[in-house]
Formats: C-alpha cells, sequence, structure tokens
C-alpha cells in the first residue's frame, strides 16, 4: 500500500512472512485483524467489522478481540481449520519514542494446540508429516500435548493402504508435506482430508536431517535404522522443522522418537475398525454403542487415551498379551484392592498433558498443583500393587517413581487452590521466601495504615460518613458528602466532584500509596518469578513424571479390563500361535450391555483346524448372521488387547490381522458403483491376507446378477482355501454354496436357526451346525408389516417360480394375474393386518392413524 501510516507498514511487513495465517496483530488491550484477515475474522467469530485509517485517504477492514479474552475466540479459528499467528508487542510503548517493536511469538494451529481446555481429553490431537519419494512415503507424527513423537515409512506398491489406515487410526488435526506433494496425497488419501478438519499445510524449507540428531541425541538414535527409514526421518526432519518455527523455539521437547512398526501388532485397516464399531457406530457416528464405550472404565485421561491405543493396536506377541491377562485375573478377582486401586487412580490428573505444558513453559499454578496431588498418590498405588502376585503389576507398581523433591518443592512454595494466571500474585505460600513475606507484611501494614487513617480523619473531622476508597484512577481517596464538606480540613486537596459529594488527598495518603503499591507490583513480580523458577525445576524432571504417567496409563487400562470382565462377567481366553479358535456361548460385548439381561443368545464358534476352517453362514435377513460374525471377530481383537471376553470358555488362536466387510455399503462421495466397491474390498483382503488372518465376509457378491454373485462368491471362497488357508466365516444369501462344503475339506456349513410358526417365523438368533435351503423373505416382508396383499402375492409368485423349475435366475413366469383386490369389500384383509400389529411398539399416534386408515376403507 503506497504512503502507508508506519503502524500499517510494520503491519505489512509481518503478515507477508505469514501469508497462511490470519495475524493477530497487538494493538494495547486488543489484537487486531485487518485486510482480508479481518473479513474473514469477522465472518467467523461474528464480531463487528470496521476500518482504520491506514494511509492518505485509505481505509482497511478491520475487526478485533480483546487480549485476555483471546484464546476462546483462538478455539473457535482452530476449530474452522485455520492457523493464527500472534503477534506481540515487545517492548513498553513510551510518548515519543515512534512505534513499538512487535514479532510474532508463536504461530497456533489444529495440530500444535496446547491448551487443556480445547483438547478432547480422550483423544490425542496430531499433527503429522509426510513425505514422499520414489517408492516410498515417510510418516512422522507428534502430540506435542504429550511429547509423543513416532516415524514409520511405508512402499508406495506393495503397502498402499497402510498410509490411508494410519491417517484414519491418529486422525491428525493437521497434516504437512513438501510443496509440490500435495496432489501425490490426495490421490492416496482421498477424502481422509475432510477428517476432523485435517488442515494441509505446505512447507518449504528442506530440513537437514541433522536437526533429528540435535533433538534427541546420538544415543536415543542407536538401534534407528537409517538406512531402512530414510524418507520416515526426512518427515520427522520436517516435522521439528515446522514446530521449531511455528512455536519459535529451537529448543523442543521432545526426548523419544519411537518407530512404529505395524508388524508387531494385529493390523487392523481402517474398513475393519469402521465395520466392528471399534470407537463409533456405523451408522450415526456416536461413541455410545461402540466397542469402546462398551470397554471402557477408565479413570485417567491418559489411560482413557491409551485404551483406545490399545484397541486399534492388539498384540501379536502371546508372552505380552498373556502378561495383561495376568494382571487382569488378578486384579477381576479382587473386587476390594480393585476398587481400592481405583478409586486413587481417579485422583490423578493427566499428567502427560501437565508434563506437556510444563515443557512448553506454559504450565500454570493449577497444572503444578496438580501435578503434586498426583504425585501424592503414587506411593499408595506402589502400595497396592505391591500386594499383588502378577509379576507384570508389581512391575508396574515398582517402577512408579514418587519424585518426592518436586512434589515437597510444589507443596511448599504453590499456594492450595492457586489462581490460574501466575502474574497477579496470591501464588506462592507464605515462608516459602523473606521478601514475599516482607512485602505482604507492607501490604498488610499499609492496610491497616489505611484503615486507621479512616478512624483518625473521623474524629479529627467530625465527619462520621467520612470514607477511605481506591480506584485505578486515582488510587486512595477520601470521600466527603456534600453536607459535610465544610468540615474539610485545610490540607485535604481536592481531586474529584460527584454529585453526592467530593473526593480528595492527602500527601501522606499519597506517600503510604506509593509504598504500598510499590510493594503490590514488586510482590506480584517475586510470585511470578518464584512459581517460573519452581516451574523450571518441573521441567527438569519432566522425564521422570512423563514415564510416570505412562505407568499409570497402563495400570489404569488394566484396571478397566478387570472392572468390565469382573462386572460383565467374562472369562481370560487360553492364547496359542496355531489359529485354533473355539468360542464357548460367547456374546457380543455391546449387544450383552444393550440388550436387556439375558435376552442376547450366547453362540459358539469352532474354527481354525485343517478340517474346520471357513465356515459359509446360512440363514434368513434378521437371523443374526451379522452381529455373529462381527462378535466373533470382536472377541478376536479383544483377547489379543488383553482384555477377557463375554464367553463362559474360550481359545484364541492370534490373528496377524482382521478383516471384515460388510456387503457393499453406498459411499456416494466415491462416485464407485456400490459392486465396483465391493470388488475393491475383496481385492484388497486377497492381496493383504495371511493364513494366519480371520476374515469375516458378510454377503459380498450379491451386488450383481445371481450367477455372477454366485460365481464370484464361490471364487473366493475356493480362493481363501486354498491360495491362503486362513479363517474366515462367509455369510451368504446363495444356498448352493453350502455345496462349497462337499467339495473343500476345510469347508464347513452352519446356519442361524429359525422356528416357523404356521406362517410366520421366529428369530432363535442361534447358529447351528448345516446348511439351511431356505430364506423366509416372505416371512420377513410380512414381519417388516408389507400390507397382507403383497405378501401374500409374493407368495404365489414364489410357489409358481419354484414349481417351475427351481430356476435361479427369475424369468417371467407364467403366472395368472392376481384377482384385483378390492380392499373396501375385503374385511379379512384388514383383520389380517390387525394380527399383524405389533401392538407394543406401537405409539397411540400410530395406532390413531391406523385406525383412521381402516375407517375410511370400509
Ligand atoms: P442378519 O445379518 O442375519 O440380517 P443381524 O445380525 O443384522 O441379522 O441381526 C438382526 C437383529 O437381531 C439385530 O437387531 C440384533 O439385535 C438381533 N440379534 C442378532 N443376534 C442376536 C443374538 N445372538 N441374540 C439376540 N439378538 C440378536
Amino acid at each position: 500500500m503506497a504512503n502507508a501510516t508506519p503502524l500499517m507498514s510494520q503491519y505489512q511487513a509481518i503478515k507477508s512472512k505469514y501469508p497462511d495465517c490470519l495475524l493477530f496483530f497487538r494493538l494495547g488491550d486488543f489484537y487486531e485483524l485487518f485486510g482480508d484477515d479481518a473479513k474473514k475474522a469477522a465472518k467467523e467469530l461474528d464480531i463487528v467489522l470496521t476500518s482504520r485509517g491506514a494511509g492518505k485517504e485509505q481505509k482497511v477492514p478491520m475487526c478485533g478481540v480483546p487480549y485476555h479474552a483471546v484464546e476462546n475466540y483462538l478455539n473457535r479459528l482452530l476449530e474452522k481449520g485455520y492457523k493464527v499467528a500472534i503477534c506481540e508487542q515487545l517492548e513498553e510503548a513510551k510518548p515519543g519514542k515512534g512505534i513499538v517493536k512487535r514479532d510474532v511469538v508463536r504461530v497456533v494451529t489444529p495440530g500444535t494446540i496446547l491448551n487443556a481446555a480445547y483438547l478432547d481429553q480422550a483423544n490425542n490431537n496430531y499433527i503429522l508429516s509426510l513425505c514422499h519419494k520414489q517408492d516410498h512415503i515417510g510418516c512422522a507424527w507428534s502430540d506435542i500435548s504429550t511429547g509423543e513423537f513416532q516415524v514409520t515409512q511405508f512402499s508406495v506398491t506393495t503397502q498402499s493402504g497402510h498410509l490411508v489406515d494410519l491417517v484414519n487410526r491418529l486422525q491428525p488435526a493437521e497434516c504437512i508435506y513438501k510443496r509440490g506433494q500435495f496432489s501425490f496425497f490426495q490421490s492416496m488419501l482421498g477424502n481422509c482430508w475432510g477428517y476432523r478438519n485435517m488442515i494441509p499445510t505446505e512447507v518449504d524449507q528442506e530440513t537437514s536431517i541433522e536437526i533429528i540428531e540435535k533433538q534427541f541425541g546420538q544415543d536415543n538414535l542407536i538401534g534407528l535404522d537409517r538406512r531402512s527409514l530414510g524418507e520416515g526421518l526426512a518427515a520427522a526432519a520436517t516435522l521439528l522443522g515446522y514446530l521449531q518455527q511455528t512455536q519459535k523455539t529451537e529448543q523442543l521437547p521432545f526426548r523419544k522418537i519411537t518407530v512404529f512398526t505395524p508388524e508387531n501388532y494385529m493390523y487392523l485397516d481402517a474398513m475393519t475398525i469402521r465395520n466392528l464399531e471399534l470407537f463409533t457406530t456405523l451408522w450415526e457416528g456416536k461413541k455410545e454403542g461402540s466397542l469402546i464405550w462398551a470397554l471402557d472404565r477408565t479413570l485417567t485421561a491418559m489411560g482413557k487415551r491409551l485404551l483406545r491405543n490399545w484397541l486399534e493396536l492388539p498384540l501379536q506377541d502371546i508372552s505380552a498379551i498373556k502378561e495383561r491377562q495376568d494382571s487382569v485375573e488378578e486384579l477381576s478377582a479382587d473386587l476390594l484392592l480393585r476398587q481400592d486401586l481405583r478409586d486413587y487412580l481417579d485422583k490423578i490428573y493427566d499428567l502427560e498433558r501437565i508434563t506437556g505444558r510444563v515443557d512448553w513453559l506454559v504450565a500454570n499454578p493449577r497444572d503444578l498443583t496438580a501435578l503434586a496431588d498426583s504425585l501424592a498418590v503414587i506411593p499408595v498405588i506402589t502400595d497396592i500393587l505391591n500386594q499383588m502376585t502378577s509379576d507384570h503389576l508389581k512391575g508396574l507398581g515398582g517402577s512408579l517413581d514418587p519424585i518426592d523433591e518436586l512434589k515437597e518443592l510444589i507443596n511448599r512454595g504453590i499456594i492450595e487452590n492457586p489462581p490460574v494466571n501466575p502474574k497477579n500474585g496470591g501464588v506462592i505460600k507464605n515462608g516459602y521466601h523473606p521478601e514475599v513475606d516482607k512485602f505482604r507484611k507492607m501490604i498488610d501494614e499499609g492496610e491497616a495504615w489505611i484503615k486507621n487513617l479512616e478512624a483518625e480523619e473521623r474524629s479529627r473531622t467530625g465527619i462520621k460518613s467520612l470514607k477511605i476508597g481506591f480506584n485505578k484512577v486515582f488510587g486512595y481517596y477520601i470521600e466527603i458528602t456534600k453536607p459535610n464538606l465544610h468540615l474539610v480540613p485545610d490540607n485535604y486537596i481536592r481531586k474529584q466532584t460527584l454529585t453526592q459529594g467530593e473526593r480528595f488527598i492527602t500527601p501522606e495518603l499519597k506517600e503510604q500509596e506509593a509504598l504500598f503499591l510499590g510493594a503490590t507490583d514488586r510482590l506480584q513480580e517475586l510470585e511470578y518469578q518464584l512459581f517460573i523458577d519452581i516451574r523450571s525445576n518441573a521441567k527438569e524432571m519432566s522425564d521422570r513424571v512423563r514415564r510416570n504417567a505412562h505407568l499409570i496409563a497402563q495400570i489404569d487400562c488394566l484396571a478397566s479390563f478387570a472392572e468390565t470382565a469382573a462386572c460383565n462377567n467374562y472369562v481370560r481366553p487360553k492364547i496359542n500361535n496355531e489359529g485354533m479358535t473355539s468360542i464357548k456361548n460367547g456374546r457380543h460385548p455391546i449387544l450383552d450391555q444393550l440388550l436387556t439381561e439375558g435376552s442376547f443368545v450366547p453362540n459358539s464358534l469352532h474354527i481354525g483346524e485343517a478340517d474346520n476352517r471357513i465356515h459359509i453362514l446360512t440363514g434368513p435377513n434378521m437371523a443374526g448372521k451379522s452381529t455373529y460374525m462381527r462378535q466373533m471377530a470382536t472377541l478376536i481383537l479383544m483377547a489379543q488387547c488383553g482384555s477377557f471376553i463375554p464367553a463362559e470358555e474360550a481359545e484364541i488362536g492370534i490373528a496377524d490381522r482382521v478383516f471384515v466387510r460388510a456387503g457393499a455399503m453406498d459411499d456416494l462421495g466415491k462416485g464407485q458403483s456400490t459392486f465396483m466397491m465391493e470388488m475393491n474390498e475383496v481385492s484388497y483382503i486377497i492381496h493383504h491376507a495371511t493364513k494366519d488372518s480371520f476374515i469375516v465376509l458378510d454377503e459380498i457378491g450379491r451386488g450383481t446378477g445371481t450367477f455372477d454373485g454366485l460365481g464370484i462368491a464361490w471364487a473366493i471362497v475356493e480362493y481363501l482355501h486354498d491360495q491362503i488357508g486362513c479363517r474366515a466365516i462367509f455369510a451368504t444369501h446363495y444356498h448352493q454354496l453350502t455345496q462349497l462344503a462337499d467339495e473343500f475339506k476345510g469347508v464347513v456349513n452352519y446356519s442361524v436357526a429359525v422356528a416357523e410358526k404356521g406362517n410366520n417365523i421366529i428369530f432363535l438368533h442361534k447358529v447351528v451346525p448345516g446348511g439351511t435351503d431356505k430364506s423366509y423373505g416372505i416371512q420377513v416382508a410380512r414381519l417388516a408389516n408389507l400390507p397382507s396383499m403383497v405378501v401374500e402375492r409374493a407368495r404365489e409368485v414364489a410357489d409358481m417360480m419354484e414349481a417351475d423349475g427351481k430356476s435361479a435366475e427369475p424369468k417371467k413366469p407364467d403366472i395368472p394375474a392376481a384377482v384385483q383386490l378390492v380392499l373396501f369389500d375385503d374385511k379379512s384383509v384388514i383383520i389380517q393386518e390387525l394380527q399383524n400389529l405389533n401392538l407394543i411398539q406401537m405409539t397411540p399416534l400410530e395406532a390413531l392413524n391406523i385406525l383412521s386408515g381402516w375407517q375410511q376403507r370400509l
């Protein structure tokens, strides 16, 4: 802008360095936004857009937010996916000194939030960095609020799904990548970009690997295979560079870099996580009704986050699973100890994020007292765990570190229930520092002197209503009401006239005030400095606190598994590496809790031997096929997390992957036909499954013509059986597939039993050996309250077709036209409808509507 005012020139110079951020420009008590930034912010925050003179006859749009309320506005902008650069005044404004120095002190982005109020305590808040070169995608991610920093690398050709699965698992709030790579990642990630406002950020700078060595130190990098992790480390370097730039510090508080190796865990792809409803329900996307909802009894924030992590990454190593199981077994058996342990866990604050804030130097006094209160509980938890026999629990308890010196320092230094803001005093305890005590004494004496002065002046002047007051503009004053003004002594100096009286000062009052206010200021400064010192001490010990946080999270998760197991009657599954899986009377963990007690019908599964590897499951719609299959996949997953499972007895063969696919789900956004999607999914499974995988396929192949579908379903089962040798349950409508059992040794037929009662069927929800060749479609239609006219007609047509050669391909049957039913005359239709009404589920209004419909037809 030509002829810009000096202030606007300064603004523009700073803004040009942060083109993709909204710039919050500090002007006195406000952060102001200008130009396009102001227009955007005014709209998003619903605040008034004004303008400001910016030079010769020029005006720029402007809006502002008060500095003390900035966090709230920031959060609203972050939620909408904006990045904000905070520009502060770096020196005091002094008259005649020209404009003050300003610069950006931090850039706040959705992936770099530290304020506890805006972080979801049950979930991590990740920032992900991606880097692509030749056949490799490097990934590095961090939750800067907890200090986690991980890295991994995938091959584009052989592990193409890994990136999508990782992004779905982490649900990062922000994703950074090198300029020019957006279209590549967009094609890989498809509509994942829409996730949680995951904002893409392009970075320009080349960051060298040395930044990693500097950050983590050579010692921590021993064992890191740099050759096979080249792109992963490049992504990590970019992430560190970006964080240094946004947080305006070279000293990032990360101590440990962890290499993520998917092979160590049961691999769950995004579709399986979704189909098993691990974290949200399939259709409504709610947490209520998901697996984590059914299992989570954790009491600490870090326990909650770790439980999610355990469910996302079930184990494959039997000894690690057994370690968890031993702990759960002991804790679930001992109600009193468990309750005791859980009572104390409940007293522990979010140590992980408090340490994060200590590390980033943003922890407030309340964070520190919460830290001390949490540390105080630690020895009690160690004591409780010491009474256990499980080595794992004992080990966890024994590794806890009470860090007494830190707890004592905080307790000695900081008052109970301190204010959040450390700058206004009232933070440091009496007796902690002699200067603090001295200033406090001076202030107390000053206050007493003023109180005393009020009494003295009343008796000296004889004015009973004389009052000493204080305001920010005049400081201390003596207030005299109008009728008493004639009594005012000579040494009073008039300062302010009010309607009901006047305010005065005296030289000695001002003298005392200077002492008093000087002491208050110095006290506040000193208290702040002492607080900072205590916080620095805490920072020195943050590794120890973070280790505690991780141990507490594990103890909390194990206690949660134990509590869930004890409350819901779960058993400890045996675990083997041979794939043999046998579950006696298992229940679906979610429905088991949702349905009224005893109404869920338990089912068994025996699978995994040479003659029993693939189950073909038939049965009518609504019989419970899908529930049964998901239940079994869920139970295997839970067992590999170390949890007990809802069953009478169980033995689980470790699965390297669980795949759960449920027919074609319309995903309109992708613009693919549902059948095409289904085939893509199956192709993915066929390329990735191994003999150790457990596969659940629910009515795959139904999206095309009958013979095509049948052929595809047959070929898939044949391939899984002969080429892969995995365990699989295949639910199908094609009864013809039951013939597979005659052809292949490992294929066995099962069906869900139903009982027939006249024209109706009753779902028994019981899976029994053997196939079925009846689909009961017409009975299900009747249950769905289809008009009996339609149901009867359907039966007629079906019978004719069956008689006509049992053809699977529907040809136009030679069926006499149905007699045109005249509704008005046919009262029996109404009677039948009446018989079929489900009165229990009907609202009075629905009943009234039906009644009125009948009345019109009669
Ligand atoms: P399908 O896949 O055969 O069409 P679903 O598995 O979707 O059937 O189950 C249909 C309904 O039956 C569900 O609403 C579920 O609540 C209920 N259900 C399924 N299995 C059981 C069971 N074992 N016990 C009680 N209710 C069940």
